[in-house]
């Protein structure tokens, strides 16, 4: 079959950038020990070319996604337009630099979704799915896991875990927060109620202090949880190599990471079993994968974050899982938002999970057709 945009020498020029901020409501709040989500936001970047193609990415924006399409289309937008859509690595760098300082936070993400909309054009350029362009490992579908049983009452966690088994899931993520007693409480509890064929880790969201984790920690172990997530602050990196050496539940964070130098020291000493970059927010596909590497060279496993996420960080983190060797398994949303819903038109089937795994994609690029009129529906006015 002829690919629906034949590859060519010449250049791809940029002409557009827009960005599109994005808002909805949640069919379901998300309830950490955080608080309660029932709003949330991110921006849809669209990347048009002279080509005739268009790429589409994420940035990760829960709160006010206006000043991030600002951002995207006043800094990043004039590096843009008129170069080659194809050099990634040479835009990447020229967008880091329109801000000044370490690198991180709101820069980091708006560049994000301007680098999953060129990985988006080069496959499309290419013909092919952008799992191949990476160097692909051939599957046809990847793991993911069920996130999440929130922190909520013992009737409604036990709900939410038995419905998460129900839809076919082996493994369930559970949300835990203060206080420790309760937590400890809840990790036995779903254990029981799950029985040992499921397998069970959670998410602490930052909630404790090094004393307290340690005290969950021990809860974890001995119900035999696969992994402790987040359980301290990201910045408290003394606080991790410290829980490591006194809790034996592997430890997995990453999602409040920007780029790779940020993981280096807990990667390359081993304090995390598990890295969990999202691609909205860790500088795209491209700095993403860098993170992936590295931890893979550390034999530290690579699991992709998505969480209140849309159609676009999900496709392009199914694309990178089944391109990585150190892929573990995927973070899988079961409350299906507007932003999986209704911005883009799937294949049957696709990216709907069956029996614990999600279908990858293979149709060019990202593989989705973005629906417009649902972007013109849910764009913050
Ligand atoms: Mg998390």
């Amino acid at each position: 079959m002829e690919p629906a945009h034949p590859a060519t020498k010449e250049a791809i020029r940029i002409t557009d950038v827009i960005a599109h901020p994005l808002s909805q409501t949640l069919p379901k709040p998300t309830v950490t020990s955080w608080g309660t989500y029932s709003q949330v936001s991110i921006v849809l970047v669209e990347v048009r070319t002279d080509a005739g193609i268009i790429g589409v990415g994420e940035t990760l924006a829960r709160f006010s996604p206006k000043a991030y399409a600002e951002l995207i289309e006043t800094s990043l937008k004039p590096r843009l337009v008129g170069q080659d859509a194809r050099n990634i690595g040479a835009l990447w760098q020229s967008m880091r630099r329109s801000l000044s300082g370490r690198a991180g936070g709101m820069l980091i993400e708006a560049i994000a979704g301007v680098d999953i909309a060129l990985w988006d054009i080069l496959g499309k350029a290419a013909g092919l799915p952008v799992a191949k362009l990476l160097g692909g490992m051939g599957g046809e579908r990847i793991d993911v896991y069920a996130a999440a049983v929130n922190w909520v009452d013992d009737a409604e966690a036990d709900r939410e875990l038995e419905r998460y088994i129900n839809e076919g899931f082996p493994r369930i993520k559970v949300k835990v927060a203060n206080p420790v007693k309760e937590a400890c409480r809840r990790i036995e509890r779903l254990r029981k109620r799950a029985g040992d064929d499921i397998g069970l880790c959670v998410d602490a969201n930052w909630a404790y202090n090094l004393d307290e984790a340690i005290e969950v920690g021990r809860a974890l172990g001995a119900n035999g949880y696969f992994w402790f997530e987040e359980p301290l602050a990201p910045e408290n990196e003394q606080g991790y190599e410290e829980l490591r050496k006194r809790c034996d539940v592997p430890i997995a964070a990453g999602e409040s990471n920007f780029t790779a130098d940020q993981a280096q020291r807990l990667v390359a000493n081993r304090t995390l079993s598990v890295l969990q970059p999202d691609v909205a927010r860790a500088g795209g596909i491209s700095e993403t994968r860098r993170m992936a590497d590295y931890a893979g060279l550390h034999d530290v496993a690579y699991a992709p974050h998505i969480g209140m996420s849309g159609i676009i960080c999900e496709t392009a983190s199914v694309h990178l899982a089944a391109a990585l060797p150190n892929f573990r398994v995927m973070e899988c949303e079961c409350d299906l938002s507007p932003f999986k819903r209704e911005l883009a038109d799937l294949d049957p089937g696709c990216l709907r999970q069956r029996n614990g795994t999600l279908d990858v994609p293979t149709g060019p690029g990202l593989g989705i057709e973005i629906n417009w009129d649902a972007v013109k529906r849910l764009r913050v006015q």
